[in-house]
């Protein structure tokens, strides 16, 4: 551990997304850890939220189980070893991808930018849809891509096999989360391609920092959802903290009842869908 609280990882870094940490393992492993980092707007807000790293970790490792008959993933394992003691629990072990330049949404309500001046926010599409977007750079914005938009990016094949696979996902992801009495509004998911050219879902898997999670019993068309995912930090950063975004200053520290507000919605969205605390 450095005195910063940061933990090394004796492997070659390959970068740092807005959440997770890539390292080298081998030609064809990576080493994906999740930190506790937390970004919105484009962001990475200056203060952290503790145990999302394991909340996602742990999240994704239970989804890409429960969906191993519907799309193939990049996860070979969870456990210490072979995952470094320094970071276990919020990192996994994974096939490296060529991930696809695309981020792939499947959209069964409307929600966030999403919603459109004669919409209903919150309302349920008449049956869920692909709205991809780009995956920009750091610091960029994803911006909506249209279908042909996909196919001039990566061809026709792939962008087909893009749209079945997320609408794929989509449905028996959203009948297991309705079982637990949550809404999964509108997961992005991203797609790689493993040596032989076969379609793994990669990243991570319908977390509550890739897809929003509405209370099933409070849902209300027309109103912001009762919701168990980042909405929270958003609504706060553009409310109550009085931050303005337009300036392009960064946004201000957390307080604790927000990061605490935070963590708690994480954790719910873990035990409410696996049906088990996270262990400490
Ligand atoms: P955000 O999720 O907030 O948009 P980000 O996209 O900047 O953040 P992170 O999630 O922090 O990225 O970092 C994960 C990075 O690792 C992404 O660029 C993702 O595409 C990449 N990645 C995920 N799984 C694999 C894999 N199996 N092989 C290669 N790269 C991967
Ligand atoms: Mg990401």
């Amino acid at each position: 551990m450095r005195e910063d609280g940061a933990v090394t990882v004796e492997l070659p870094m390959l970068g740092s997304g807005k959440v997770r940490d890539l390292y080298a393992v081998d030609d064809a492993h990576l080493l994906l850890v999740a930190s506790d980092r937390i970004s919105a707007y484009d962001w990475v807000l200056p203060t952290e939220i503790p145990d999302k790293g394991r909340v996602l970790t742990a999240l994704s490792a239970w989804w890409f189980s429960q969906l191993t008959d519907v799309v193939p993933n990049h996860i070979v394992s969870v456990d210490s070893p072979p995952v470094p003691a320094a970071v276990a629990g919020r990192a996994m072990l994974v096939r490296r991808l060529q991930m696809v330049p695309v981020e792939c949404v499947a959209r069964g309500y409307l929600a966030g930018s999403a919603v459109g001046p004669e919409d209903i926010e919150g309302q349920q599409l008449s049956q869920p849809v692909f709205t991809p977007t780009t995956k920009a750079a750091v610091g960029q914005h994803d911006e909506p891509m249209s279908f042909d938009d996909v196919v001039a990016t990566v061809g026709a094949d792939l962008a087909e096999a893009l749209r079945d696979r997320t609408l794929a996902v989509y449905s028996p992801a959203a009948d297991i989360a309705a079982r637990r009495g949550l809404i999964l509004a509108d997961p992005k998911l991203e797609f790689g391609l493993s040596g032989d050219g076969t379609l793994v879902l990669g990243d991570e898997a319908l977390t509550p920092d890739s897809s929003r999670y509405w209370s099933s019993a409070d849902w209300s068309p027309g109103k912001p959802q009762i919701s168990y995912d980042k909405q929270y930090v958003r609504d706060w950063l553009t409310g109550e903290s009085g931050w303005d975004r337009a300036t392009g200053s960064p946004p201000p520290e957390l307080p604790p009842h927000v990061v605490a507000g935070t963590r708690e919605r994480y954790l719910a969205a873990y035990e409410l869908l696996t049906g088990a605390p996270l262990s400490a």
